[in-house]
């Protein structure tokens, strides 16, 4: 059996056949398009190229022949969908989705794909974060576990929960946005409504337009100097490389940041208790010394209430994270 996974991102809509060991067989990808007729056409070509192999699409006349065993479409577990925003997962309806993929709010994501798919697929979605922690679930870091947490530190800070060995969606489908939990009451505005979540300060956004803010004012710093070579370069990274060479005040900027997800993250223990907790995203990438400081700032916040280090690790699956997901909603259902 396998299931097909889709990936819809900003940029490009990836999808993949996926097998019992979340390993992806084939694949294939096409620009994310700007309106709704372009996508549903997009989407539609990219599924039925990947399923011609596995699915024959036998004439109606064949299906009802008896005895003639499992018909081909039999082979497709189903497919899995993996967007942003917040998703209905059984009706696959997005419900929420500002940005770029505003087009899609209100569609039935099975419907778009329906013209590419045997009849009764099964068509399962959910949002991206929660579809990388399924993968981590069925795949990953987190199989075998009943209690984890995952947090995507990108340009925002994206969120899963597993609880009692299952996603948590929560009454309404939104839980497990955990870069939205509150660290600063009076701290800036969040593309929410409310102000001072957690991806309000520790973000790559976030992290930049304190940079930006350093540099503006000129202070002393390879921020401000970065900042002269054009607004490219004072990215994320560059303000965590400056940290981490000793460059006081992107120092600061850093330091205040990964307080503010330790507390955030501390705060989580104590609410979840999980075995582990998955951290991935581009910021990750600053490595042992981010890794470090997070641990110091959980074991002085929850020692005395946990006592025990919940290991910190990075994702499993890492490359084709959203195909893989997607598919595992399919093995999750
Ligand atoms: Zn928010």
């Amino acid at each position: 059996m396998i299931a097909l996974g889709i990936d819809i991102g900003g940029t490009r809509i990836k999808a993949g056949l996926v097998d019992e060991q979340g390993r992806v067989t084939a694949s294939s990808s096409a620009p994310t398009p700007d309106n709704l007729s372009a996508f549903r056409e997009s989407l539609v070509s990219l599924v039925r190229e990947l399923l011609v192999p596995v699915v024959a699409f036998p004439a109606p006349e064949a299906r009802q022949v008896p005895g003639a065993g499992a018909p081909p479409a039999a082979r497709l577990a189903g497919v899995g969908v993996g967007c942003k925003g917040i998703l209905h997962p059984a009706t696959t309806k997005v419900e929420v989705l500002p940005g770029t993929l505003w087009f899609l709010e209100g569609q039935v994501l099975a419907d778009l794909a329906a013209p590419a798919l045997p009849a009764g697929t099964m068509v399962v979605a959910d949002n991206d974060a929660r579809v990388a922690m399924a993968g981590e679930l069925a795949w990953g870091a987190a199989k075998g576990r009943s209690e984890a947490l995952m947090l995507t530190l990108g340009t925002g800070v994206g969120g899963a929960i597993v609880a009692g060995g299952k996603l948590l969606r929560g009454a309404t489908g939104v839980a497990g946005h955990l870069g939205h939990v509150t660290v600063d009451p009076d701290g800036p505005a969040c593309i929410c409504g409310n102000h001072g979540c957690l991806e309000t300060i520790f973000s790559a956004h976030a992290i930049e337009a304190e940079a930006f803010s350093v540099a503006h004012r000129g202070c002393d710093s390879r921020l401000t100097a970065l900042a002269r070579q054009g607004p490219a370069a004072l990215t994320c990274r560059a303000v965590f490389e400056a940290a981490y060479d000793g460059d006081a005040i992107a120092r600061g900027i850093v330091d205040r940041a990964t307080r503010a997800l330790g507390a955030a993250l501390a705060g989580l223990l104590l609410v979840f208790d999980p075995e582990i907790v998955i951290l991935g995203g581009q910021i990750t990438d600053a490595g042992e010394p981010l890794f470090a400081a997070l641990r110091g700032e959980l074991a002085l916040r929850t020692k005395r209430m946990l006592r025990r280090e919940v290991p910190i690790v990075t994702p499993q699956v890492a490359a084709q994270a959203g195909i893989i997901g997607a598919a595992a909603l399919v093995k999750g259902r």
